[in-house]
């Protein structure tokens, strides 16, 4: 059988790719080396709880396109995320907003807690951030970077705010309103038979193989196909000629609890230096779960080693300029696309990637050769 792609990774942009070009008539072909489809979207039922195995994933956008193909799918609820901050004990709402500077300063009005910023800022003495940290103090002052940012950042990438680029916390909104939806976005909710129904559907055209790991025999698999579709990671491609890209990774401890409700949301975000995960997740939150257990996970957060799952690229400027050089072996491969979080080595959201890969089906299925 000779296949038109190959696709390396069930991830979801490896999906999404697959269900445009099965639509299109091409035979496709996928292998993911994890023993499930849907990449780090993944959800397994538990107790009844769609589970999300690689972390908390709420999809929102701003692009109808995105939001009309990915609703073609699977029926998504009203879920908004509105996370807790937990910093030792006491609580604050996130993202920064009205009902967070209430608390952190007692301030009642916009006017005042704008004040309360800009005098903070003067303080500090910022005019230009170079940094996470400066870029924070800027947009939040310094009592809210202390105590809901520093700790949390710091323990989720394993450096100090000062080494982070700005655009890291640039992704928070901040409101002078009393709204505490965490993402700027048309549309949000989350799956409600979960990711994985979406990935099998999205993947039910094609032909897939568990548990292959592309790279152990990758001469055989190319002769199969007529294009790669690549959404592993760049550099593991090229067997690390130029060293390793670094990434974090994130390690799950997750729980099945005797009590229908364990914290009351879905997401509470620990703050502080001391706890040492960064975030608990609550599972059935996300869904309005009744089930009468819950499905806990703490997030811990490590420095990726080769063998593990690569989570989050590591985007400041000596690894994104070793991208960079991965990026021009990369483009020397003939018929391969490196695609996705990975294979571009950006932090992408769900939508990001649904509507690039969308993107690069469109041009190959027109006949073109070259990543849009
Ligand atoms: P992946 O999902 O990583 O898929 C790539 C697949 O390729 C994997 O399954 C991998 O096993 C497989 N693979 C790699 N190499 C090989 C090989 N050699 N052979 C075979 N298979 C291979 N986005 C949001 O929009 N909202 C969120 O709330 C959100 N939360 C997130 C939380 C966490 C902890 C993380 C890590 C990400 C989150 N994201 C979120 C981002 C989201 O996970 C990504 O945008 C999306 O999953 C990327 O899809 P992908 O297909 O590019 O990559
Ligand atoms: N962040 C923080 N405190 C929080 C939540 C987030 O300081 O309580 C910072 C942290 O640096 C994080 C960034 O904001 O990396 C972006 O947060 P987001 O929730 O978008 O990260 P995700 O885990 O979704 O990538």
């Amino acid at each position: 059988m000779h296949y038109d792609y190959l696709i390396v990774g069930a991830g979801l942009f490896g999906a999404v790719f697959c269900e445009r070009a099965s639509a299109a008539g091409k035979r496709v072909l996928v292998l993911e080396k994890r023993n499930h489809i849907g990449g780090n979207t993944y959800t397994k039922e538990i107790e009844g709880i769609q589970v999300h195995q690689y972390g908390a994933h709420i999809f929102h956008t701003n692009d109808p396109a995105v939001w009309s193909y990915i609703n073609r799918f699977g029926e998504f609820n009203r879920y908004t995320n509105s996370p807790v901050a937990n910093y030792h004990g006491e609580l604050y709402s996130l993202p920064f907003n009205m009902y967070t500077f209430n608390r952190m300063w007692g301030v009642t009005t916009p006017q005042e807690a704008e004040e309360e910023i800009r005098r903070q800022r003067e303080k500090a003495g910022i005019s230009q951030p170079r940094n996470l940290e400066e870029q924070a103090i800027s947009l939040v002052g310094q009592d809210i970077y202390e105590k809901l940012i520093k700790g949390y950042t710091e323990k989720q990438w394993g450096r100090s705010c000062t080494e982070l680029p700005a655009f890291i916390i640039r992704r928070l909104p901040v409101r002078f309103t009393f709204d505490n939806n965490y993402f700027n976005a048309r549309f949000q909710g989350i799956p409600m038979e979960g990711y994985t129904a979406l990935a099998e559907k999205l993947f039910s055209g094609a032909e897939i193989r568990l548990n292959t790991d592309y790279l152990d025999n990758k001469p055989y698999w190319d002769s199969l196909a007529d294009t790669v579709i690549y959404t592993g990671a760049i550099d593991r491609y090229f067997g690390y000629p130029l060293g390793p890209l670094q990434y974090r990774s994130v390690r799950f401890e997750t729980e099945v609890l005797d009590l229908p409700n364990y914290q009351g949301n879905a997401v509470i975000n620990y703050t502080d230096r001391e706890t040492p995960y960064t975030r608990i997740i609550e599972h059935k939150h996300f869904v309005f779960g009744t089930q009468p257990k819950t499905v806990i996970s703490r997030e811990y957060s490590a420095e990726w080693q080769p063998g593990e799952e690569p989570y989050y690229p590591v985007n400041d400027d000596a690894n994104n300029a070793l991208y960079e050089q991965y990026r021009a072996l990369a483009e020397e491969e003939k018929n391969v696309f490196f695609c996705g979080r990975l294979g571009e080595y950006r932090y992408y959201d769900m939508d990001v990637v649904i509507a690039r890969a969308l993107s690069l089906a469109e041009s190959l299925l027109q006949g073109k050769r070259s990543n849009p």
